[in-house]
């Protein structure tokens, strides 16, 4: 099981994907609960990874100081803009297995959407942090209209900074743009060049550790999605500041994603996919995302554009499953390092 807690609904950017903090009656500044309350409830669970999320979870470094010398967990993460990872010393730093890092790409395109100087801010922390901290690094990219991802890729691999690239599309959550267009146009290119040059490693008994194309090949030589593969309400929850447990951590406001809380324990979810039913890609996709099954602000042709774009990328990727077998057969690679679990990172694995 994977527990996303909020340390805090205040963030210290104002990026145009989510517009900065949350209003403080939704999501307060600070824990209202009590701590050991929140240890008891997660005592409860025995094989658990930890992941801090916010607003900007190192806005509240002392919450996570309290948790992370005492949680029993056997993973834990850290989901962060980056700009105050320079503040964490090493003892605590040492105590996470892996930092997920927002940044979309090259300068010009993370500083449109996140504000100027962002970029070099986190560089200069991911290079300081590097110096010291044992655990992975992960680039969490948004991708938008301006994302080349061959490019934008390509350009966060070479820095030679990052252990894992992923990403997700801007859609279904934001205003309608023309995805289709912009995917026909630019993404479907840069994604046949990136799994190009995946499969040139490959070869060479390198794998890549992008991880759409990581997580999608994971569904047809390991094991196939039954849930999506965030996990979401089933194999993941959020605590909040208030103590409520949601089924997403996006989902602060929809009464659907709050499962309970800390202090009389978890509920089921009423899982919809009520669009995935019958799509033969299910197991491939496993419905994508549950807050957009939910919400589905774009409308069911929305939803399905969005879709295409999805099995497009599952049918590239199904391409070079030959090639990968290949390589497992002649012992190029091996099987462990191709081997990915999402629930590990708290990554969606389908952009
Ligand atoms: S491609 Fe669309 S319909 Fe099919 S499983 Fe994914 S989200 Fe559901
Ligand atoms: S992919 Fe969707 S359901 Fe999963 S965590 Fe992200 S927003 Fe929530």
């Amino acid at each position: 099981m994977l527990w996303f807690l909020y340390t805090t609904g205040c963030c210290n950017l104002k990026c145009k994907y989510c517009g900065g903090s949350f209003p403080e009656r939704i999501i307060p500044k600070i824990p209202t609960y009590n701590i050991q309350q929140l240890l008891d409830f997660l005592n409860q669970y025995k094989s658990k990874r930890i992941f801090f999320y916010g607003g900007e979870p190192l806005l509240n470094k002392k919450f996570i100081e309290k948790i992370i010398f005492r949680v029993n967990a056997k993973r834990i993460g850290l989901q962060t803009n980056g700009i105050l990872l320079n503040k964490i010393g090493r003892e605590m730093l040492n105590k996470f297995d892996v930092i997920l890092i927002s940044i979309d790409g090259r300068e010009k395109i993370t500083d449109k959407y996140r504000g100027k100087g962002v970029y070099k801010k986190v560089i200069e922390n991911v290079k300081h942090i590097r110096k010291i901290f044992k655990g992975e690094i992960i680039a969490r990219m948004t991708v938008t209209e301006d994302t080349d991802i061959y490019e934008d890729v390509n350009h966060l691999l070479k820095l030679g900074l990052f252990d894992k690239i992923h990403w997700q599309l801007n859609v279904i959550w934001c205003e309608k743009w023309n995805v289709s267009t912009w995917a026909n146009r630019s993404y479907f290119k840069g994604l046949k060049k990136l799994l190009k040059m995946f499969l040139k490693a490959l070869k060479r008994g390198i794998v890549l550790k992008i991880v759409p194309i990581m997580g999608i090949i994971n569904t047809f030589i390991f094991k196939p999605f039954t849930h999506v593969p965030c996990g979401a309400g089933k194999y993941s929850f959020t605590i909040d500041t208030n103590g409520r447990i949601l089924a997403c951590p996006i989902a602060v406001y929809e009464s659907w994603a709050i499962l309970g809380d800390i202090y009389k324990g978890l509920n089921e979810l009423k899982d919809v996919k009520k669009y995935c039913f019958r799509c033969s890609y299910f197991k491939h996709c496993g419905g994508r995302c549950l807050y957009a099954q939910y919400e589905n602000f774009w409308g069911i042709d929305g939803f399905k554009e969005v879709c295409k774009i999805t099995i497009k990328t599952i049918k590239l990727i199904e391409k070079i499953i030959p090639t990968v077998y290949d390589c497992l057969n002649k012992r190029v690679v091996r099987i462990k390092d191709l081997y990915y679990n999402p629930l590990n990172d708290s990554t969606e694995v389908i952009p």
